[in-house]
């Protein structure tokens, strides 16, 4: 019986983050948007962790003394992109495919190295933050 209860609970949160892929949430965010799916703030801790755990979900502690982020990369539209996060507005974009290979390609020629392209982020600013003119 318990386990279906946390299947139920993890079923609502898949479907919340599905449908906010690439976003930055606090665990805090998704506990209160489920609140009325009567899913615990504890079982959403839970669940994230193990998402987290599985790869599905990326932990995002560049918010600087915020509380921590979760972006949930396991959506169907992120398989195998490679995420680019600004560090400035928190949000997150798919790098094309071919600047991606060009990536994958340079790490392998230079460093010998096999990029996972599904299970990258990279950090810096985007194109909108950087030339942003001050507030
Ligand atoms: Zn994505
Ligand atoms: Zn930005």
């Amino acid at each position: 019986m318990p386990s279906k209860y946390m299947t139920r609970q993890r079923r609502a949160i898949l479907s919340y983050l599905g449908r906010h892929a690439d976003e930055l949430l606090s665990a805090r965010e998704i506990g209160e948007a489920l609140q009325g799916q009567d899913v615990s703030l504890s079982a959403v801790y839970r669940n994230l962790a193990e998402l987290e755990a599985e790869g599905a979900l990326l932990r995002d502690s560049h918010g600087g003394g915020r509380e921590a982020g979760y972006r949930y990369i396991g959506a169907e539209r992120c398989r195998g992109c490679l995420h680019l996060s600004c560090k400035k507005c928190g949000r997150t974009f798919h790098m094309d495919s071919a600047g991606a290979e060009l990536l994958a390609d340079t790490l392998a020629r230079l460093e010998g190295f096999a990029l996972d392209k599904g299970d990258t982020v990279l950090y810096g600013t985007c194109e909108d933050c950087r030339y942003a003119r001050g507030p």
